[in-house]
């Protein structure tokens, strides 16, 4: 049931039907899973950024997400951004990328946060800044501890401006973003990821201007 046609880039592949599961009468999403697209939440990282995800990181959250990351589905991308664009601020001047380390980005063939980043300043206008650098690899799960954490490193490339808006595919910690914040010398103050899992702690604002780093 699940059908693939060719993207332009080559290894990058876009579904007909239902982008989650494949079902031919649904596109981009089928009643079921749409359905099954929790909703997101706001959090604070470790180090206070805060952060809004579009989806729940269960469900078809999770499987849109999978499919952008590792089967290098770009749909998915699409799909996903249109949720995250509702969670931006006025005040957002532009959508900063958190990068996959290379060696998964090589390994996987996609880099989820920039065609993430491109997809909701397709639907924004915002314009997309490389203002960071990745290394080569770091442990996938940033979250286990102090020292695997200060292996997350980014380099700057580009002066961050407070109106910049980090986007990532999934925060299971937040860590990597703190990384990314730490790396533009706190110069940014909202992340906006894809999904990230019901556990992380919810705190609430008020939409309209951005947010500042006091949030409880
Ligand atoms: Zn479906």
């Amino acid at each position: 049931m699940t059908a693939f046609v060719s993207h332009p880039a080559g290894m990058m592949r876009g579904m007909v039907g239902c982008t989650s599961c494949g079902a031919l009468a649904g596109a981009p999403l089928c009643d079921r899973c749409r359905r099954l697209l929790g909703p997101g939440r706001r959090f604070l990282t470790p180090d206070g950024l805060l952060v809004a995800a579009a989806f729940a990181h269960h469900g078809t959250g999770r499987v849109l997400v999978h499919r952008l990351k590792y089967q290098a589905l770009v749909t998915a991308a699409e799909v996903l951004a249109a949720g995250m664009v509702a969670e931006l601020p006025p005040g957002a001047t532009a959508l900063v990328p958190v990068p996959r380390a290379r060696g998964r980005r090589w390994r996987y063939g996609i880099d989820p946060a920039r065609w993430l980043a491109q997809a909701v300043g397709r639907q924004t206008g915002l314009p997309v800044i490389t203002a960071l650098d990745a290394g080569w690899w770091w442990p996938r799960h940033a979250a286990r501890g102090d020292a695997a954490r200060s292996r997350v490193a980014f380099r700057p490339r580009a002066r961050a401006d407070p109106g910049y808006v980090l986007i990532d595919d999934v925060a299971t910690s937040g860590a990597t973003l703190d990384a990314a914040v730490a790396a533009l010398s706190g110069a940014v103050h909202l992340g906006l990821v894809a999904t990230a899992p019901s556990s992380m702690r919810r705190v609430s604002r008020p939409s309209g201007a951005l947010p500042s780093r006091e949030v409880v």
